[in-house]
């Protein structure tokens, strides 16, 4: 299936800028993006990355799409607590959760990461990740086009 990713993911922060009563900054150098995808699995994949910035932080949000080198990449950046470097190679493990009072007091399962990197494999693709503690985090989305 052929998907516009930009207005994927502009309705995406429609609905969260809406739930969450947050500034999500959408920048593409593109109007049409086109990936050969499973559109309900790519939504659901960028659901749980924006929710999760939003989630996990009080200040705006970023979202940001480039194409380089034959690969679609998606950033996705908030400026919350940021995830310690412990963490960071267990947050894609099934049920695993930050063990601090924030993430047990937004609710989870600790499903949503291994989810999304599932689904980004299942496309060719790879989520990864830099956070620095205090400062924030960013989730790159890397999907072959
Ligand atoms: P859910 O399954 O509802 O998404 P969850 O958010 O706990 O629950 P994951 O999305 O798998 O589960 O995230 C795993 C853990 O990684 C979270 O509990 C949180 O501690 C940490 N985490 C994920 N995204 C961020 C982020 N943007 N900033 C800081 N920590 C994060």
């Amino acid at each position: 299936e052929h998907v516009n990713l930009i207005p994927m993911l502009q309705d995406c922060i429609r609905a969260f800028t809406v739930t969450y009563k947050r500034k999500i900054k959408f920048s593409s150098d593109f109007d049409q993006l086109e990936l050969s995808c499973d559109r309900e699995k790519m939504n659901q994949l960028f659901y749980i990355l924006i929710d999760n910035a939003c989630k996990y932080s009080q200040e705006d949000v970023n979202v940001t799409v480039d194409h380089v080198d034959g690969l679609v990449k998606v950033d996705i950046q908030d400026f919350g607590e940021g995830i310690a470097e412990q963490d960071v190679e267990r947050i894609f493990d099934r049920f695993y959760r930050v063990d601090k009072a924030r993430s047990r007091e937004t609710g989870g399962t600790g499903l949503g990461l291994p989810i999304a990197q599932f689904i980004a494999r299942s496309h060719g693709g790879e989520i990864s990740v830099v956070s620095e503690e205090g400062n924030g985090t960013v989730f790159t989305v890397s999907i072959p086009h």
